[in-house]
């Protein structure tokens, strides 16, 4: 045995409706020293995400229920303290799954190493320049089939992903609009050069959408569903694209929710509504971070991080994502930035 605890957080109980603190419990487990082949790895950063809800469900899907009274997982960069593994060695940053834990043993086998771009930071790679950013990327450019100079509505837009497709499709030249829960969020878009609706204040949907887009819509990036899909395929243009990526508003209803009263209006303009995960686009991965260098380097490309503190505090990040907590990618920080 090492002499190392680590505390993880796993799933007390499955949630019902909007996920409670009481639904996690926080576990402390010693950590063993690494074996043959073993490499011992301590993480920095985990990323909580909203796709995570839909695991604490017990139902088939694209990735397997999390199970009750294990440590749950997700994505997360740590740094290798020791190993006995010829691939790894100690001081390097790894990706892993083994994410809401604080120190783990791999076998080798589900740890990548986490080449770093001159002037990034880890936790980069959580974000902007990892998952949620090749999301927006796939999503916006192959599945939105986005063309120079188009009309964007975008929602959940000072998010994580919606944050990288608004500046993508502004890099492309286009007129963009995102749609947010806070003034402090349309504050940072708008200093990007986006155009916002706070979707809490605005007062009918429909209308501040209509408003925005007087020439239509030519795609949607559609993060959040319900009301914003129908405000979305209302004012779209004849043979418009909607990239579903996700729907978060319905991730913690309890009844299933009313569809879209309009969706007749898909057939008469001709429109395309396709969904997307994203492991299903990593070939896009070297053309990602070829356009990411350029835009970063002409100043086109901009992010946050909201981070909290301790991995007790992973369950009120996660939780944070449905309350709007977070601008930017929500991120826990669970070790320091370079444990040896
Ligand atoms: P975000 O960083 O955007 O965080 C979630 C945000 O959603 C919140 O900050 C909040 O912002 C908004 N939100 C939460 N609840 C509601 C609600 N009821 N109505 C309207 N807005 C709400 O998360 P991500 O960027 O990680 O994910 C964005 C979307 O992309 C999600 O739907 C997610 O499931 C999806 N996704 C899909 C992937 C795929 O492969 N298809 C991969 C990754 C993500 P606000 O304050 O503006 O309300």
């Amino acid at each position: 045995m090492s002499n190392h605890k680590s505390r993880e957080i796993r799933l007390k109980r499955r949630p019902a409706g909007m996920p409670q603190e009481a639904d996690f419990e926080v576990a402390e487990v010693n950590v063993p020293n690494p074996g043959t082949d073993e490499v011992l790895v301590r993480n920095a950063y985990m990323t909580v995400d909203p796709y995570m809800r839909g695991r604490m469900v017990d139902r088939k899907s694209y990735v397997p229920p999390f199970q009750i009274g294990e440590a749950l997982q997700g994505g997360a960069i740590g740094q290798v303290v020791a190993s006995n593994n010829a691939k790894f060695k100690p001081g390097d940053y790894v990706q892993s799954m083994n994410g809401w834990r604080e120190w783990f043993v791999s076998k080798g086998n589900d740890i990548q190493p986490q080449p770093m771009i001159a002037g990034t930071h880890i936790y980069d790679y959580l974000g902007a320049l990892g998952m949620p950013g090749m999301t927006a990327y796939a999503g916006l450019l192959r599945i939105g089939e986005l063309k120079d100079g188009e009309r964007v509505f975008v929602s959940a837009a000072a998010g994580a992903v919606g944050s990288i497709v608004c500046q993508i499709a502004k890099a492309k030249g286009c007129h963009v609009v995102g749609s947010v829960g806070s003034d402090a969020k349309a504050q940072w878009l708008e200093s990007l050069g986006v155009k916002t609706i706070n979707y809490k204040t605005c007062g009918d949907l429909n209308a501040a959408v209509a408003k925005a887009f007087p020439e239509g819509i030519d795609v949607y990036f559609e993060n959040v569903g319900g009301a914003h899909l129908v405000a979305a395929i209302n004012n779209m243009r004849p043979f418009g694209r909607i990239a579903a990526c996700g729907m978060i508003e319905q991730y913690n209803a309890t009844e299933p929710p009313p569809g879209p009263p309009n969706m007749i209006m898909t057939v008469g303009l001709s429109l395309k509504i396709q969904g997307f995960i994203v492991s299903n686009h990593y070939d896009l991965m070297p053309k990602f971070f070829e356009d990411m260098a350029k835009w970063i380097k002409e100043g086109k490309m901009k992010w946050k991080e909201t981070i909290y503190d301790g991995v007790e505090k992973a369950p009120a990040a996660f939780i944070g994502l449905f309350k709007g907590e977070n601008m930017g990618k929500a991120l826990v920080r669970v070790g320091p930035d370079k444990a040896i």
